[in-house]
């Protein structure tokens, strides 16, 4: 599966902050540090369609939709935005549940 989602390491933080942490699909939120690591930055004209890596290009997506477009067409999310969102933060609840005792494990 061709991969069009970028990390954080491939753009930096910009596109993140103008979309204030959000998924512009779906909604989902991504504004802790356990929550952004489901984000990602997607090409809104597909670079295989000669999308350019611009600003005016990308948007942030969650994984969920951006793994979603990379399957599917845009036609059908619509019904399908609540269940992807809920889905995804079910995920980042866990995760959430996971890694925090570590985060907040005390210096020794
Ligand atoms: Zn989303």
């Amino acid at each position: 599966m061709a991969k069009t989602g970028k990390s954080i390491d491939d753009y930096g933080l910009p596109i993140y902050r103008r979309d204030k942490w959000t998924c512009q699909y779906c909604g989902f939120r991504g504004h802790d540090p356990v929550t952004f690591r489901f984000l990602s930055v997607d090409h809104v004209v597909r670079k295989a369609d000669g999308g350019p890596d611009a600003p005016s290009n990308l948007v942030t997506a969650c994984r969920a939709c951006n793994d979603y477009f990379n399957r599917r067409s845009f036609s059908g999310f619509e019904e399908k935005r609540e269940a992807i969102r809920e889905r995804l933060e079910l995920e980042a609840d866990a995760f959430r549940r996971l890694v925090e005792p570590t985060l907040r494990r005390p210096e020794m």
